[in-house]
C-alpha cells in the first residue's frame, strides 16, 4: 500500500463515491446527485469511456427493461435474486424505469415479445442521457481510474485508484462481475459466490440438426436428462448447435448445475407439447386417413417442415414410404423423436456475444430494503456485482436501475 501511495498524483474527497461507471453506476449517481444536490458525487471508471456493456446491449439498441408490471412476475426471471428483487420491485421496477427515462426525454416502446428499447433503437440515447444528466447534477465522472484497494479508516472509505487517492463518507460499489473488485470485498470480509457464465447456447453435433440451422420450433419444454431442470419457448437451430428462449432459459437457472457439468450433459426436447401416447394415437389417425400419402411430405402439429422431415428420417421411415407402408414400431420412434428426442450437448457457445455472470456478494449479507451491506455501514452495492442475475429480456438492466434506485435513495440522506 505505502509502495503504491508513493505514485499518486492527488487525494481527493467526496460525500458520495461510486466505483463502477457502468448502468448501475451512472444511475445511482445520477439519482443521488438528483435527490440532494448539496452532495459531492463522485464515479472512478477504470476505462476510458464508462457505460461500455450499455453501448453494446441489446445488439446495440439496448433492451432497458421488459414490459412486466408484476413484481411476483417479474422475479421469475431471476434464477438468483428471485427473492430478494420482490421487495426492491415493489418499490422501483418497470413502469418507474419508463417513468424515469421518459422524464428524461427518453420515450422507450414495447416489442412484441415485451422487450423494451428506446424508440431511437439506439443505445446511444440512452448513453447520452446518462452523461447529460451526470453533467446536469455536476457528478464528477473520472475515467481511467482503477480501483485497487478499498479501506474503512473510522468514519469513512480510503479508495486508492491507479491515479490518485479518494476518500468518501459513502461508498456504493458498482463494478459488475469484475474478478478483482470481488476480491477486494473479501478483504473486507464479504463473501462471494463463485462465477460461472449464464446466458449461453449449446453445441451440438447431431444428423437431425446438421443440415437445418435457421430452423425455429415456436414452443417446445425441454428438460435435461437426469435433473429437474426445464423450460419452455421457442427453440432455434443454430450452426452449432441450439439456442432462442427455451435453450438460454435453461442455460441461466441451471448455470450452476451445468457448470459442474462442465457442459456436458443431454437434453430430451418435446417438439409439440404433447404427451406421447396422444401423439401417437394422432399419428394412427393420420395412417389411417391418409394412407397414400407419402409421410416425409405431410407435416404434422404444425412443426416446420424441415424439422418434421429429419425427425420422421431419425424414425427409420424413408424419404419415400407412404403412411400405410408404416410399421407399429417406425411410428413409435416417430412420436419418440416428437415427444422426448435426446440430444448429447458437448460445450456451449456466446448468445450473440450478450452474456452475464452468475455469481457475486452472497445476499445474506445485503439488505435490499437500503442495498447497504450488513457488515459495513455506508458500503452499498447495485447490479450484476451481487449475485443477482437473470434470462435475457431487459431483466438484467432493470436489476441494475432497481438496486441503483433504492441505494441512492438512503445514500443521499446525510
Ligand atoms: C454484449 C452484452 C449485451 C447485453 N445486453 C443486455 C440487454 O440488452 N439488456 C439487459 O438487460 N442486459 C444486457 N446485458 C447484461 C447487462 O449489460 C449487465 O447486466 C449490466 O451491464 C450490469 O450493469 P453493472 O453496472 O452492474 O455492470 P457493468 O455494466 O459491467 O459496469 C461495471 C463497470 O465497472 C467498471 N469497473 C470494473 N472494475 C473496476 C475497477 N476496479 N475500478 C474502476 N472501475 C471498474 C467497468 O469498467 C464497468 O464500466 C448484456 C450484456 C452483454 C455482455
Amino acid at each position: 500500500m505505502l509502495n503504491l501511495r508513493r505514485f499518486l498524483i492527488y487525494m481527493k474527497h467526496y460525500d458520495v463515491l461510486i466505483v463502477g461507471g457502468g448502468a448501475a453506476g451512472f444511475f445511482a449517481a445520477i439519482n443521488v446527485a438528483d435527490k440532494n444536490p448539496n452532495l459531492k458525487v463522485a464515479i472512478v471508471e477504470r476505462s476510458k469511456e464508462g457505460l461500455a456493456k450499455v453501448k453494446v446491449s441489446g445488439g446495440g439498441r439496448c433492451n432497458v427493461t421488459h414490459a412486466e408490471f408484476i413484481p411476483q412476475e417479474l422475479i421469475q426471471n431471476y434464477p438468483r435474486g428471485e427473492k430478494e428483487l420482490l421487495g426492491p420491485f415493489h418499490t422501483f421496477m418497470t413502469g418507474d424505469t419508463i417513468e424515469w427515462f421518459e422524464q428524461r426525454g427518453v420515450a422507450l416502446k414495447i416489442e412484441d415479445d415485451g422487450r423494451m428499447f428506446p424508440v431511437t433503437d439506439s443505445s446511444k440515447t440512452i448513453i447520452d442521457c446518462f452523461l447529460n444528466e451526470a453533467k446536469k447534477h455536476k457528478v464528477d465522472v473520472l475515467y481511467g481510474h482503477s480501483v485497487k484497494q478499498i479501506e474503512k479508516n473510522e468514519e469513512k472509505w480510503t479508495v486508492l485508484t491507479s491515479k490518485g487517492e479518494i476518500t468518501s463518507v459513502k461508498l456504493l460499489i458498482a463494478t459488475g462481475s469484475n474478478t478483482k473488485v470481488w476480491k477486494l470485498l473479501e478483504g473486507l470480509g464479504h463473501n462471494i459466490a463463485q462465477p460461472v457464465p449464464s446466458l449461453f447456447t449449446f453445441n451440438i453435433k447431431d444428423k437431425r440438426i446438421k443440415d437445418i440451422p435457421g430452423v425455429v420450433a415456436l414452443d417446445v419444454i425441454i428438460k435435461v436428462v437426469g435433473s429437474n431442470l426445464e423450460s419452455e419457448g421457442p427453440l432455434l437451430i443454430t450452426h452449432v448447435g441450439m439456442s432462442a428462449p427455451a435453450i438460454l432459459k435453461l442455460s441461466a437457472f441451471g448455470a450452476l448445475e451445468l457448470a459442474k457439468r462442465d457442459y456436458k450433459f443431454s437434453i430430451a426436447i418435446n417438439f409439440i407439447k404433447q404427451e406421447r401416447g396422444y401423439c401417437n394415437g394422432v399419428l394412427k389417425d393420420v395412417k389411417q386417413n391418409s394412407p397414400k400419402k407419402i409421410v416425409l411430405g405431410s407435416t404434422q402439429f404444425n412443426l416446420p417442415k424441415r424439422l418434421w422431415q429429419q425427425l420422421v428420417l431419425a424414425s427409420n421411415i424413408d424419404s419415400d414410404l407412404r403412411w400405410a407402408d408404416v410399421n407399429k414400431m417406425q411410428l413409435e420412434e416417430l412420436s419418440r423423436q416428437l415427444t422426448s428426442a435426446v440430444f448429447k450437448v458437448d460445450g456451449k457457445s456466446t448468445f450473440k456475444e450478450e452474456f452475464v455472470t452468475a455469481g457475486g456478494i452472497n445476499l445474506k449479507e445485503v439488505n435490499f430494503k437500503t442495498f447497504e451491506s450488513k457488515l459495513h455501514k455506508n458500503l452499498y452495492f447495485a447490479g450484476e456485482v451481487l449475485n443477482i442475475d437473470a434470462v435475457t429480456g431487459g431483466f438484467n438492466f432493470q436489476n441494475a436501475w432497481t438496486g441503483a434506485y433504492i441505494a441512492a435513495q438512503h445514500i443521499s440522506d446525510f
